[in-house]
C-alpha cells in the first residue's frame, strides 16, 4: 500500500520553496522596516481559545475545527487562525504592560476542515500582523498600508482593496435586528446554509457566493446607515490617511469577514486575476473587544492575515519573477574522477568558507550532462576538476551565464576565483 498526503494538504519542495521563502523573507524585512517583532505561538491551543473568540457561530468553530481530546481528555485544537493565539499570549504574558503598540508578526501553519480547491487547503500557511493597544485610525492605516505594501513590494499589480466599518458592538445590534427583518420575507429563498445564519451569523450572508443570496441582498440596510458618530468618524479618518498615503481603495458595504471578533474597520485584499471564488489573499480587521473578552486590559487591537499557499499560486500564474541572483552566485564543483574528490573537496570547502552556494556531483557522471544539469538548476559557474587540472594545479572556471572560461592556479590565485565569482553580481 502506498501512503498518501492526508486530503487537503501539501508538501512544498523545488521551486516552490523558492517562491515561499521569497514571500515569507519579504515579509521579515518589511515588517521589520514598520517595526513589527515576532511572536510563536503554539500550533495547538485549548479549543475555547478559538470558540471563544472567533465565536460560536462562525463556519469555522462550528464546522471546520480540528479539535481533539489529549491523553487527560483536555479539548484542544489545532489553530484555524492567528490573532486568537496571539491575544492569549499578549494576556498570559503580560506583553502589553510595556510600551503600546505593542506590534507583534506571526508566520504559521493553520488548520480549518474545509472541502479542499484551489486554493482551499486544510493545512493552509498564513502571515500576518496584530498592533495591539491604539484605537485611533491612524493605526487602521498603517495596518492597511503594510498589507498594501506587501503585495506591491512582490510585484503584483491588479489587486483591489477593499474596506469597510461594520461599526462597534453597540450599533451593530441595531443594524443587525434591521437587517434580519428584512430578511424574513426572503427566508425561503436563501439558501440553506445562509437560512441557517439567519439566527447563528446573519452578517456572514453577505459572504455568500450564490447568486439567488446575492440577488437579495442587494436591496438589503447596508451597514453604514446604522453606524455611529464616532464609528462614522474613526471611518472617515482611516479613509483620509489612505488618501494621504496614496493607496487606492475601495469602499465595499458588502464586505464582512468570518469572525465575531472584528469591529469597526475591516478590510481584504483580492486579486482581480484569480477566477475562483477563492480570490482573497489577505484581510483583517479591528477587534476592539476581543482583549478585553478573554480576560485582559479593555484595550483596542488591529491586524490582518495573509494566505502564503494563495500568493504564492498567484506569483507562480502571473509569471511573477523575482530574482534568484539575489541570492548570490551559485557555484557547481564537477570532479571527473573519482581519486580526484579529495582535490574537489578542498575547493568545495573553500568556496563554502566563503559562504557561497555550492554543491558538487557525488556522482561521477560525463562532463556534458553534468553541465546541462547546473544550467538547469541556475548555477552560474561550474568549476571543473578532471586529469589535467590536477596534474597543472589550474582548475577550469565556466562562467554558464557569460560562456566564458577561465584557468586558474588553485594553491597561488584563490582571490582572482572569489573575484571571479563575484563579478557576477
Ligand atoms: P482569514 O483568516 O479567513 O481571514 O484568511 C486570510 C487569508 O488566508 C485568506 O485571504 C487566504 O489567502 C488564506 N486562507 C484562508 N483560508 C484558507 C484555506 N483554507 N486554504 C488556503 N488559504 C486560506
Amino acid at each position: 500500500m502506498t501512503l498518501n498526503s492526508p486530503r487537503g494538504t501539501k508538501d512544498f519542495f523545488g521551486n516552490d520553496i523558492k517562491y515561499r521563502n521569497f514571500i515569507i523573507n519579504t515579509a521579515r524585512q518589511l515588517f521589520s522596516v514598520y517595526n513589527y517583532s515576532e511572536i510563536i505561538t503554539p500550533a495547538f491551543e485549548y479549543t475555547e481559545v478559538f470558540s471563544r473568540s472567533i465565536g460560536e457561530g462562525t463556519d469555522i468553530v462550528q464546522k471546520e475545527m480540528y479539535t481533539f481530546l489529549d491523553k487527560k481528555g483536555r479539548s484542544l485544537t489545532l489553530r484555524p487562525e492567528g490573532t486568537a493565539s496571539v491575544v492569549r499570549a499578549l494576556i498570559e504574558n503580560k506583553l502589553y504592560s510595556d510600551h503600546l503598540p505593542v506590534k507583534l508578526f506571526y508566520i504559521g501553519n493553520m488548520f480549518r476542515y474545509e472541502r479542499p480547491q484551489k486554493g482551499r487547503m486544510r493545512e493552509f500557511w498564513q502571515l500576518g500582523v496584530e498592533s495591539i493597544g491604539i484605537g485611533s485610525s491612524i493605526i487602521d492605516a498603517e495596518v492597511i498600508w503594510l498589507l498594501n505594501s506587501f503585495f506591491k513590494q512582490l510585484g503584483f499589480r491588479n489587486l483591489i482593496l477593499f474596506v469597510n466599518s461594520i461599526g462597534c458592538s453597540r450599533c451593530r445590534v441595531k443594524y443587525i435586528l434591521e437587517f434580519k427583518k428584512y430578511l424574513k420575507p426572503f427566508k425561503g429563498e436563501l439558501c440553506f446554509d445562509c437560512r441557517n445564519r439567519i439566527d447563528s451569523n446573519p452578517l456572514r450572508i453577505f459572504d455568500c457566493k450564490k447568486d439567488g443570496c446575492r440577488k437579495i441582498l442587494e436591496d438589503s440596510p447596508k451597514i453604514q446607515s446604522f453606524i455611529c458618530s464616532e464609528c462614522k468618524d474613526h471611518f472617515e479618518g482611516v479613509l483620509n490617511f489612505l488618501k494621504i498615503l496614496e493607496i487606492n481603495y475601495k469602499v465595499n458595504p458588502n464586505l464582512v469577514r468570518g469572525f465575531d471578533y472584528y469591529t469597526k474597520t475591516i478590510f481584504e485584499i483580492i486579486s482581480s486575476d484569480i477566477k475562483s471564488a477563492q480570490n482573497a489573499l489577505g484581510g483583517g480587521g479591528r477587534y476592539d473587544d476581543l482583549i478585553n473578552q478573554f480576560g485582559g486590559p479593555d484595550i483596542p487591537a488591529t491586524g490582518f492575515a495573509i494566505g502564503i499557499d494563495r500568493t504564492l499560486m498567484l506569483m507562480k500564474q502571473q509569471n511573477i519573477n523575482f530574482d534568484i541572483k539575489k541570492e548570490g552566485p551559485k557555484v557547481y564543483v564537477i570532479v571527473m574522477d573519482k581519486n580526484y574528490q579529495s582535490f574537489a573537496l578542498e575547493v568545495v570547502k573553500f568556496l563554502r568558507d566563503k559562504n557561497f552556494a555550492c554543491d558538487i556531483n557525488f556522482m561521477i557522471k560525463n562532463l556534458s550532462s553534468e553541465l546541462k544539469w547546473a544550467e538547469k538548476n541556475s548555477y552560474n559557474f561550474a568549476v571543473i576538476i578532471g586529469e589535467d587540472e590536477v596534474n597543472t594545479g589550474n582548475i577550469t572556471i565556466k562562467d554558464i551565464d557569460k560562456f566564458k572560461q577561465y584557468k586558474i592556479n588553485w594553491k597561488s590565485q584563490k582571490d582572482k576565483i572569489i573575484k571571479l565569482i563575484w563579478s557576477e553580481e
